[in-house]
């Protein structure tokens, strides 16, 4: 993994729901994470990676591009792994 690289990553098969598995633009961070345009940080374990767009688009991470800014994307919910398996953080 390269630090700041610029890549595309989703959660893996089975880690969460279908629904919550689209493709965000994220840059690789020490310690094996992936911190996406919208905000959430991903660990290197959970996720796939591709060089090229893939798969349902994060519609915070496109806006985020398209606006050049990531203060105004706005934010996905921050998915965390808790006692029960799979949660929302907030
Ligand atoms: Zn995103």
């Amino acid at each position: 993994m390269l630090i700041n690289e610029v890549v595309r990553v989703r959660y893996r098969l089975g880690l969460v729901g279908e629904a919550r598995r689209t493709v965000h633009v994220a840059t690789a961070t020490p310690g094996e994470l992936y911190r996406t345009l919208c905000e959430l940080v991903m660990r290197a374990d959970d996720v796939e990676v591709f060089d090229r767009p893939a798969g349902a688009p994060c519609m915070f991470c496109t806006r985020a591009l398209a606006l050049g800014s990531e203060s105004s994307a706005g934010q996905c919910d921050e998915v965390v792994f808790g006692s029960t398996g799979w949660e929302i953080a907030r």
